[in-house]
């Protein structure tokens, strides 16, 4: 039986890291039939929206969906596709493994963390007032009389809204996940000390949550402090659940960890639901340029193998990915960083991973 999975090409280099995917994963021998959808720009030209009821609903009936990067317009036009479709499926676990492969460019060879992120709610849930706005003048006006506080009348307004339910959730999850892969550690990064209401709620839920995993070390860090640490001894971690914006944040950092976003996988997971795309975004100016590294979307091709119980296909993907990193031939500009003039291009890094799975 074939799997049935939706393909989203995405945009920019999205197409180009998809398409070499696609055809490693099916080198594996795993049987697909793709049901390929437009999102984005393209769909917004086509049908008067960024992301298409039907895009939602082949997503909701395959469970599955493997994603390219979607450019999101800066300060004006559409919102991000990417935050409306994990709003729209309730994806609410990003999950973001950043380890080492041996060949990488990176200062630490050690380092193999998995950073957990909450994918809803937080500052960056778009739920935001334009400045000038009718809203804006009653959202001043309420703080004024509730906290006595003066919000400049130009001010554009963001709303943070953290909530024990998600917190309870994404820290489970993130528990949950180590416990079933052996993790020793989980560390919740917040900044409690100064938003008391929401990242002080998210940590006090978190070290409630541990008290149910006595065999899993936990431990907290504040989000400026935990940055300094990452970069100077990221080995000391090993799961990192954070509230959406500083997960976002701390897993590019990571990223840069591991040698790069070209090297990071991630999944969008509800409990049901799964759509696998790289943390990095569609990096318009390498558009059609065959120049860019598709391991990031490769690896997230082998998480979601393994998602999809095809463990020694997942297994084997992610050996000739190793293989070819370690080679150090035919890799991307990005892991050739002293000679990128002699880097392979995107497609020449799918032939090669084919090779390898033999
Ligand atoms: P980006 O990740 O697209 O690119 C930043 C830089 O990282 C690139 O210029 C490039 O130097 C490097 N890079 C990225 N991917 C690479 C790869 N596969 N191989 C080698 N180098 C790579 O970030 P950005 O420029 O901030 O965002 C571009 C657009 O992508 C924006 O519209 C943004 O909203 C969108 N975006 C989408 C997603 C998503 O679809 N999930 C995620 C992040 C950003």
């Amino acid at each position: 039986m074939p799997h049935n999975v939706t393909l989203i090409p995405g945009d920019g280099v999205g197409p180009e890291v998809t398409e070499a995917t696609r055809r490693v994963i099916e080198a594996t021998g795993a049987d697909f039939r793709w049901d390929v959808v437009t999102v984005g720009v393209a769909a917004f030209e086509e049908s008067g929206t960024p992301l298409p009821e039907s895009v939602v609903e082949s997503i909701r009936r395959n469970r599955v969906a493997l994603k390219g990067p979607v450019t999101t317009p800066v300060g004006s036009g559409f919102r991000s596709v990417n935050v409306a479709l994990r709003k729209a499926l309730e994806l609410y676990s990003c999950l973001r493994p950043c380890k080492v492969y041996a060949g990488a460019p990176v200062r630490f060879e050690d380092v193999d963390i998995v950073v957990v992120r909450e994918n809803i709610e937080d500052l960056y849930s778009g739920i935001e007032f334009e400045r000038g706005s009718t809203e804006v003048g009653g959202l001043i006006d309420y703080i004024a009389g509730t906290t006595g506080d003066h919000v400049l009348s130009d001010s554009g307004i963001s709303i943070k809204a953290i909530s024990d339910t998600r917190s309870r959730r994404i820290v489970s999850f993130a528990f949950d996940y180590a416990r079933r892969h052996r993790r020793k550690k989980v560390t919740a990064v917040h900044k409690a000390n100064i938003m008391k209401f929401s990242d002080g709620l998210f940590l006090a839920v978190a070290r409630e949550v541990a008290t149910d995993y006595p065999e899993i070390e936990f431990e907290d860090r504040i989000v400026d402090n935990m940055s300094m640490q990452l970069v100077q001894k990221p080995f000391q971690f090993d799961v990192v659940v954070c509230p959406n914006l500083y997960g976002d944040i701390l897993s590019d950092l990571c990223a840069g960890l591991v040698g790069g976003l070209g090297l990071a996988p991630g999944a969008n997971l509800s409990d049901d639901l799964a759509v696998f795309e790289a943390t990095h975004g569609s990096a318009p100016k390498y558009t059609g340029m065959n120049k860019v590294n598709p391991m990031a979307m490769m690896l997230s091709g082998v998480l979601m193998l393994r998602h999809l119980g095809e463990e020694e296909r997942a297994d084997r993907l992610e050996g000739a990915i190793a293989d070819v990193i370690a080679e150090g031939e035919n890799v991307t500009y990005d892991l050739k960083p002293s000679a990128p003039e002699t880097a392979a291009g995107t497609s020449q890094v799918a032939d090669a991973v084919i090779e390898r799975l033999g």
